[in-house]
């Protein structure tokens, strides 16, 4: 299938709605570098968060595709087309990868807010610039990553190879299509692996998309293969195959646990696990930008509808500010209107399906029979359209074992605890199964050093909330799995050591 042709940015709905029915949507699988159909010939219906209304029918991938995607990988690391390609010419076709990515990033842009109901602002501004800044990132690393000589007498010379692992299967969840593929595949490419992808149900046209790009770039046939399809079939199938040397997943601990006795019950393939959160915001009275930290309680937990694994959905305030406190996000939650995806205005959109929608009006109703009071939203919203929408809530009085204390709800819901003391503070934020990312608001620097220590958690942000860079490891602790993405910690996920010793 030749691409749609590039499409320039409308600024305004109309202009956006156009420009949506122009494009082609991809739905074919790749693998060995040919768009294929599954090999039972079954599909299923991709729908739109936007509206309900049917997208396309898209490959249904089961054990058998997943076979043919796993051989053609296999082949093409066997045959060293891509690892054994010079350093700097696997850089370049990557680089680009990421031009043409740059091209297409307005058709990108559309099909992601398609397909997952998110603001077409935000897929233009965040989604699709960081996939390809994900991709530009591993590109350069490709040549500046060393191995290690090892101190040893002088009648030897000892040194450290990263091997690349040989095929990796990657698993994604649709909260961030691209975004998220692409902080699996990039690594994984760049230490010379071979890679197949299976997208979310719910999101897989960006994947199928920017694979297809990457052939055009130069990436040889097998190297990056996308098997759509259901993840009791095709990412069960994945989990399964015993020539798959690791399983690198984003996505629910229950699905997690699963991928580990896959693992243990085939080949004792690696899995890499980021799960989710129940992660918590701190507001300390001595904090001297409430406004600033107000704003961020609000977007930290609202933002992608509240679908982030790093969702800020507990929020700690001291007791002697918690009214004024409370007060302030919910005049910034106010500000936050639902809207219609495609309106290059809208900030907040769509839930992914009718099933995340369900889930988050269930919580808020458990959160009040519990005792929360809901001081604003929580209610289904713009029903007329057929989409799936659910205003911004904010709980206050939610108490630590409370449901909504302890369980990720990953929809847009905040929950207002409080705490008296900085001791009682550190140990309601780890008092949960999750230790994902956790964040403090304070002005007093040793106050804020000892929250650094005391926070069980992968990623911890003062008088800020998540400063999303490639730069920094991702990933968390306790049952937000382990394994990190982003920076070059990444990379060495998708190697091995391989120790060498020359005698002489
Ligand atoms: P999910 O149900 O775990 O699905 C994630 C991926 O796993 C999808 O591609 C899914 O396919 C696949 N899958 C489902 N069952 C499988 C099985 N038996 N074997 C192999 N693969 C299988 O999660 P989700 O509902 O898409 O996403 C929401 C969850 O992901 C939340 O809990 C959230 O916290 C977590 N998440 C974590 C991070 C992070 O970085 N830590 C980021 C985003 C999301 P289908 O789509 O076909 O079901
Ligand atoms: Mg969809």
């Amino acid at each position: 299938m030749p691409l749609s042709k590039v499409q320039t940015p409308a600024g305004h709905r109309d202009g956006v709605l156009a420009a949506m029915k122009a494009l082609d949507k991809p739905s074919l699988a790749i693998i060995d570098g040919q768009e294929r159909a599954s090999k039972s010939g079954r599909i299923f219906d991709n729908y739109s968060p936007r509206d309900g209304q049917p997208i396309n029918a898209i490959a249904a991938c089961d054990a058998r595709d997943v076979d043919l995607a796993v051989k053609s990988a296999r082949a093409a690391f066997e045959d060293r087309r891509w690892r054994g390609m010079a350093p700097k010419a696997r850089k370049k076709i990557l680089h680009h990868l990421a031009d043409l990515m740059g091209e297409h990033a307005e058709n990108l842009a559309l099909l992601e807010s398609l397909d997952t109901g998110k603001p077409i602002r935000d897929a233009r501004g965040f989604d699709i610039p960081a996939a390809i800044n994900t991709v530009r990132y591993y590109a350069e690393a490709i040549d500046k990553v060393y191995g290690e000589v090892a101190p040893t007498p002088d009648t030897r010379l000892s040194y450290v190879i990263h091997e690349p692992l040989g095929v990796i299967g990657a698993i994604v969840p649709w909260n961030f299509p691209l975004h998220m593929a692409m902080w699996k595949v990039a690594p994984a490419l760049a230490m010379g692996n071979s890679v197949v992808l299976k997208p979310a149900e719910l999101s897989s046209m960006t994947a199928l998309y920017t694979a297809q790009l990457a052939l055009e770039a130069g990436l040889p046939d097998g190297v990056w293969n996308v098997v759509t399809g259901l993840g009791g079939e095709a990412g069960d199938a994945l989990s399964r195959h015993d020539d798959v040397d690791m399983i690198a997943f984003t996505g629910s601990g229950a699905v997690g646990r699963q991928l580990m006795k896959a693992s243990a019950e085939s080949n004792l393939k690696r899995v890499s696990l980021e799960l989710g959160g129940k992660s918590p915001q701190i507001v300390f009275a001595d904090c001297d930008d409430l406004d600033g930290a107000a704003q961020n309680a609000a977007w930290g937990v609202f933002y992608n509808q509240g679908q982030v694994c790093t969702a800020a959905s507990r929020l700690l305030v001291e007791a002697s500010i918690k009214d004024d406190f409370v007060a302030r996000v919910a005049a910034v939650a106010k500000t936050i209107k639902v809207g219609d995806p495609f309106d290059p205005e809208t900030r907040f959109g769509a839930m992914i399906s009718q099933r995340q929608m369900n889930t988050a009006l269930d919580y808020i109703e458990k959160g009040q029979a519990e005792g929360g009071r809901l001081v604003l939203g929580g209610a289904q919203a713009r029903t007329e359209s057929g989409g799936y929408y659910v205003e911004p809530a904010l709980l206050d009085n939610i108490t630590p074992g409370n449901v909504l204390a302890q369980e990720e709800v990953f929809g847009p819901v905040l929950s207002v605890l409080t705490f008296e003391k900085e001791d009682e503070a550190w140990k309601i934020a780890n008092g949960t199964v999750y230790g994902l990312a956790a964040g403090l608001w304070t002005a007093n620097i040793s106050r804020a050093m000892r929250g650094i220590a005391a926070l069980k958690a992968g990623l911890v942000w003062v008088n800020g909330w998540d400063a999303c860079d490639i730069t920094s490891p991702f990933g968390g602790v306790k049952q937000s799995g382990f394994g990190r993405d982003r920076s070059l910690h990444a990379l060495h996920k998708y190697a091995d050591l391989k120790a060498v010793s020359i005698s002489y």
